[in-house]
């Protein structure tokens, strides 16, 4: 906390004798409370998981789902992660909040395998993560321990995190080996993205949503798009559209060939038991079209 005042005065500079002001005390205050708390949330289960289907845009069916995480702090409540996932990624406890992730999510995955629903299910990987010697290895176990097809988990690592991209290859082709699915996550955003699809194998390119958003007015990003997916059926991985708002983007989507997708159009991230209901009625109704 005070080395966070320090910084804040001299990001000031020249005006580094006025101490901060009360707001930014209470954002000082909660970022340290926080931190102090990532202990005990990993002790006392303070972590949960909503998953956002995803789906296939010309069927409508949910093939999979995002794991996304949530706080659930004693305090302040549900609490998004982008706000504790740097925090956490700082304070050296992004590897153990990522390994419950992973665990928790083909847990999941593995009870909906058990009750013959195969859905994939995508985690998202940081930076930390993806570098650590022992990822592959948690990755393996963890599919053992719960009997989990490694097929059906997908790991979804940004573009900035492959910046090595020769570390970043060996990293994918162990990964490969063990049968995991791979997604490149708001592509788009970073900048060394053709280098990145040239160099290494990946199963998904997640569209980032800020081109989905400006696809329909904007007609540059309407060719980056065009452009993206035709790179896709090219070099073999397939697209997935993230923050899909509206109908005439997924039209828009489908004519050019991205028939992955997910977003608010079809579902928010949903607690598990939301999750299992959505799942459930899908069941139904496809089990009912088949008579
Ligand atoms: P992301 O992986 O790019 O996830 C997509 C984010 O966009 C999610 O926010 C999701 O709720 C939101 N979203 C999905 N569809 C729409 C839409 O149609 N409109 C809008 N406005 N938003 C949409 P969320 O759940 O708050 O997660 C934020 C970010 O936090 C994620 O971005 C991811 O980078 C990170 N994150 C989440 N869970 C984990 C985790 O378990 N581990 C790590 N390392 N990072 C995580
Ligand atoms: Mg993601
Ligand atoms: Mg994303
Ligand atoms: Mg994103």
């Amino acid at each position: 906390n005070a080395d966070a005042a320090m910084y804040l005065s001299k990001k000031r500079g020249r005006n580094n004798y006025q101490f901060y002001n009360n707001e930014e005390k209470d954002i000082l205050d909660r970022k340290f409370i926080l931190e102090q708390g990532l202990t005990r949330a990993l002790l006392n289960n303070e972590f949960l998981l909503y998953y956002q289907p995803k789906v296939d845009l010309e069927t409508n069916t949910i093939y999979g789902a995002e794991a996304l995480i949530r706080w659930d702090h004693p305090e302040y409540g549900l609490i998004s992660p982008f706000e504790f996932i740097p925090i956490a990624e700082e304070a050296g406890y992004i590897i153990p909040i990522g390994k419950w992730v992973i665990e928790s999510a083909c847990k999941q995955a593995a009870l909906w395998q058990k009750q013959g629903i195969s859905l994939n299910i995508a985690v998202n990987v940081s930076a930390k993560q993806f570098q650590d010697k022992r990822f592959v290895k948690i990755v393996e176990d963890t599919l053992n321990n719960y009997q989990l097809a490694p097929g059906l988990l997908e790991l979804e690592i940004t573009e900035s995190v492959m910046q090595d991209v020769e570390e970043s290859y060996s990293m994918l082709q162990q990964l490969k080996s063990i049968g995991v699915k791979t997604s490149i996550d708001d592509f788009g955003t970073g900048y060394s993205s053709l280098n990145i699809l040239n160099s290494v194998s990946i199963d998904y390119v997640k569209i980032d949503k800020s081109f989905i958003d400006d696809m329909l007015t904007n007609s540059s990003t309407a060719s980056l798009v065009k452009t993206i997916i035709q790179i896709g059926s090219n070099l073999n991985f397939e697209l997935i559209a993230e923050g899909i708002e509206q109908e005439s983007q997924t039209n828009f989507l489908i004519q050019h060939g991205c028939h992955l997708g997910q977003g608010y159009l079809y579902s928010p991230p949903l607690p598990l038991e939301e999750m299992d209901k959505v799942i459930q009625k899908q069941q139904e109704r496809l089990l009912s079209s088949a008579f």
